[in-house]
């Protein structure tokens, strides 16, 4: 690692004081690249990620190994990993018998994948937007019944590549019926990138106005239109104080043609620590990680400041 950390953090009173990073890489992001990595690497990846600090590490997701052969080994990834005291470490889970088996895996929090269009639902989940609480009801019940936590993820909030512009009010809508269903939080998906801060603003005050609390809610955005640290300062700015992003920017988006996908980790912690903001991660292990993983998938991070920090 050479010098070129920070030299001058300056903290802002209207920001938290303190952000939670979502680190969703071995998750979002593994499950979006073409290439299959092997159970050891991960398990790996996801003790790295926790060496480094991140507080919540999304290991992996508990589907059928038909739909996403990248994610087949879940139990081996979490009964391989060295569970940090402290660290959390959901999953994907889309239904009872996924339930079942990530609870037998030792798994305490679970995530939901829901959506806030009607194609995409269609296309993801295989029913119309009316019909997925149906799918998710029962899931969040009984994971709620053996304690665990359940997060709502909401997918195409800003923009749907088949719809276009979305609808602030339909995005509330799902939020109050995940959160009513029992989901313990929610992660707004900007899925295709094409959310820009205003509109970022529009969405989180909507949801604010609707009486749900900023501390229920997270975001999620990716880099594709070079928009992510700008909706994330906006976020921030609303009282968000929950991000996800992704180690090295992993994981493309499978519905938007660009390699930039989820916003990267490190890019987030370097934005973060300037405006003095504590997020307990160490950059320089972080960094090392994500060259680390570059090299196993043979090209590098999207990550601008793992480009910059490692060379
Ligand atoms: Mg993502």
């Amino acid at each position: 690692m050479n010098s070129f950390g920070p030299k001058v953090a300056v903290s802002r009173s209207d920001l938290p004081a303190r952000v939670t990073v979502w680190e969703v890489g071995a998750r979002d992001g593994l499950q979006n690249e073409s290439t299959v990595i092997n159970t050891a690497t991960k398990v790996e990846f996801i003790d790295r990620l926790s060496d480094a600090g991140l507080p919540i590490v999304e290991a992996t997701s508990f589907v059928r190994a038909d739909r996403i052969p990248q994610l087949a080994d879940a139990a081996d990834v979490m009964g391989g990993i060295d569970r940090k005291p402290g660290v959390r470490y959901p999953v994907l889970v889309p239904n009872l018998r996924g339930l079942e088996a990530a609870v037998a895996s030792g798994v305490r929090d679970i995530a939901v994948f829901a959506s806030a269009t009607d194609t995409f639902a269609q296309r993801n989940l295989g029913r119309p937007m009316v019909e997925q609480m149906a799918m998710f009801a029962p899931v969040i019940e009984a994971a709620r019944a053996q304690g665990l936590s359940v997060r709502g993820y909401v997918s195409m909030c800003f923009g749907d590549p088949w719809e276009g512009a979305v609808d602030a009010g339909q995005v509330v809508g799902v939020c109050e019926e995940l959160l009513a269903a029992g989901c313990t939080e929610l992660s707004l998906g900007d899925t295709i990138g094409v959310a820009t801060a205003g509109q970022v603003r529009e969405v989180l005050g909507r949801l604010d106005a609707s009486g749900v609390s900023t501390d229920t809610v997270g975001v999620h955005f990716h880099d594709t239109y070079g928009q992510a640290l700008a909706n994330t300062l906006a976020a921030l700015e609303c009282g968000i104080s929950t991000v996800d992003s992704s180690a090295g920017g992993l994981g493309g988006c499978p519905y938007a043609e660009s390699a930039t996908g989820n916003l990267a980790t490190e890019d987030l912690v370097w934005m973060l620590d300037g405006l003095g903001i504590e997020t307990g991660v160490d950059l320089e292990k972080l960094v090392a990680t994500s060259a680390w993983m570059a090299k196993v998938l043979g090209r590098p991070a999207a990550s601008r400041v793992v480009r910059a920090l490692s060379r």
